[in-house]
């Protein structure tokens, strides 16, 4: 099963047309008046390489017309870094044009509000995300409807012509994000290639977004990274093991558990900087989101929450409609809303929201 890039553009801005329209997801005042003073700095401090090698100066629901700034198969780097695409967006932001941006809707700016841009930007991206490699131990049914484990002609050619090129773009790099498609805990391709950049760049920091399965001392060792982690993201979905069983398709709620219960205590001690589990909210799952926080109260993390998003890999998208109970005309919307009123919401130290679930938490 290939992940088809062009058709998820597609389903993303029909539904976007169709259902999130500019009005209803707005970011706050504040975040305008700032950015409105200072140009987005995202495309000249990162880039996310994307399924088939393609390059993506930030996240693609973010781009109007999608930025293709290259394709890593094809391309150097370097040449992608500081081609034609990636110096037209910088040119316009630095004017403050965000022609290209849906500005209404991006939240990838927020971060890097108040940093300069670098003046050595054009010697390479200082993070780059890795989202191309889709290897996964898991077949959760918002995502996909088998496990995808590469071929040996998919690992050959991201281990003899994705992984040079990137050792190639490591010389200013000072974080790497793995990954968003796959498991990198899992994913043979992505093990070795954290090995190899971490032997080139020791101080290196890794963000990982994992299902959380082989989060432990062990595995994080085995790859040398186990003082390097800056950030992780667990996608739970669940607050009990039946549902989780449920939507990700294995029974491995409490072991999770126990690896969140060890990353929790790593966090206290500082040895990473944060641990968010994520939810990501349909029908299947709306009602356990206040045990949700609660499960975060216990572990001291944060709990964040997200609306499904259509993944034309998994059949589910087909049925957008009936399981998007964050739709106003979905029958389960007042029920949801209900649902979002809970006081437990409030706590902001173990719970964040995007901005369109935000509006109707503080309302
Ligand atoms: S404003 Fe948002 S969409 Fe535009 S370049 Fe920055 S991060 Fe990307
Ligand atoms: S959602 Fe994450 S854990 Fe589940 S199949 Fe997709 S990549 Fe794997």
């Amino acid at each position: 099963m290939d992940f088809n890039f062009k058709k998820y553009i597609e389903i993303l801005n029909k539904l976007f047309r169709k259902n999130l329209s500019s009005d209803d997801i707005t970011i706050s005042k504040d975040i305008k008046t700032q950015i409105d003073k200072r140009p987005c700095k995202v495309p000249f401090e990162r880039l996310e390489i994307y399924p088939d090698g393609e390059i993506i100066p930030c996240c693609p629901d973010f781009l109007k017309d999608i930025c293709h700034a290259g394709n890593i198969e094809k391309q150097e780097f370097d040449e992608i870094w500081n081609g034609k695409v990636f110096s037209e967006l910088r040119k316009k932001l630095m004017k403050k044009d965000f022609s290209y941006c849906k500005r209404n809707i991006c939240t990838s700016y927020e971060p890097y509000l108040q940093q300069k841009i670098p003046s050595d930007y054009k010697k390479g991206p200082k993070e780059i995300r890795i989202t191309y490699d889709k290897e996964c131990n898991y077949n959760c049914i918002t995502c996909r409807d088998e496990v995808i484990v590469n071929s040996p002609e998919k690992l050959d050619l991201y281990n003899n012509v994705y992984l040079p090129k990137i050792l190639e773009a490591a010389k200013n790099l000072e974080c790497v994000s793995l990954s968003g498609a796959g498991d990198p805990l899992f994913s043979k391709h992505l093990k070795n290639l954290t090995k190899k950049l971490i032997e080139i760049r020791p101080n290196l920091k890794f963000i990982l977004i994992t299902n959380g399965y082989f989060l432990n001392e062990e595995t994080l060792a085995e790859l040398g990274i186990q003082n390097n982690i800056k950030g992780i993201t667990v996608s739970l979905d669940a607050a009990t093991r039946e549902t989780y069983k449920n939507i990700r398709r294995t029974d491995a709620f409490d072991r999770i558990v126990k690896n969140l219960e060890i990353m929790s205590r790593w966090k206290k001690n500082g040895k990473i900087e944060w641990l968010v589990i994520n939810f990501l909210i349909h029908s299947l799952n709306y009602k356990e989101m206040p045990d949700f926080v609660k499960l975060a109260q216990k572990l001291d993390i944060m709990a964040s929450f997200s609306t499904y998003r259509p993944w034309p890999s998994a059949k589910l998208h087909e049925q957008y409609d009936d399981v998007a109970v964050f739709e106003p005309y979905n029958k389960e919307y007042k029920k949801f809303v209900k649902i979002l009123r809970n006081p437990i919401f409030k706590d902001k130290k173990h719970c964040s929201f995007q901005q369109k679930l935000l509006e109707i938490v503080s309302s």
